[in-house]
């Protein structure tokens, strides 16, 4: 097996995927002129990461992974979770989420978070799923310029600097969607 379809448009995951899984080949829906819009109607990062790898399967009929991320707060009873790139609404921009979930937290000490990757694979023969959880805390305020969605906001256990203030490599090596992604190459690998 030397050929999988990733259910992504965004480069940036494209690039994430394409560096771990470097002996196999990545493909992309862009390459497979997959325009369609998959709605992600799940209400669950699982759900979600079926939906869109069960579609993107039956049209290419080849090996498909797909992922779902979300951050989960407990103090919020793990929201935004599944909402995440639309919690302060449909075309919500990252900086008006991270508003949002710091004008929710206010001043409590309750601020444990977690980020969670689901990667769903398929096959002609069998759907799996590999979880990638990243524990730690939401800062009081914004800190760093890098990264993307909430990074400027989460601070992992063990690290003083929020995800936004890390070399991306440093990131890219202990982030929820790595762990996840790695535990998927070892399936594959073993298989
Ligand atoms: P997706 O399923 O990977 O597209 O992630 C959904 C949403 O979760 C993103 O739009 C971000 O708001 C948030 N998110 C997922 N992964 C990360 C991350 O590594 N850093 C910050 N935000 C993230």
């Amino acid at each position: 097996m030397n050929e999988m379809v990733l259910a992504s448009h965004n480069e940036n995951k494209i690039r994430e995927f394409r560096q771990i899984f470097f002996s196999q080949k990545i493909i992309s829906l862009n390459q497979l002129d997959f325009n369609n819009e998959i709605e992600e109607t799940g209400s669950t990062l699982e759900e979600n990461a079926l939906i869109k790898v069960r579609e993107v399967f039956n049209f290419s009929k080849k090996i498909s992974i797909s992922d779902d991320s979300g951050l989960e707060i407990d103090y919020l009873n793990a929201e935004p979770g599944v909402f995440s790139a639309r919690y302060s609404g449909l075309k919500s921009k990252p900086i008006d989420n991270i508003k949002k979930v710091l004008k929710n937290l206010g001043n409590t000490l309750e601020r444990k978070a977690r980020f969670r990757t689901v990667i769903a694979y398929k096959d002609d023969q069998q759907e799996k799923l590999f979880q990638g959880i990243i524990e730690g805390n939401i800062s009081k305020k914004m800190r760093g310029l890098g990264g993307f969605g909430y990074d400027p906001i989460f601070v992992p256990n063990g690290f003083e600097m929020t995800f936004a203030e890390m070399k991306p490599e440093v990131k890219n090596s202990i982030s929820h969607r790595a762990l996840a992604i790695q535990k998927l190459y070892e399936f594959i690998n073993l298989k």
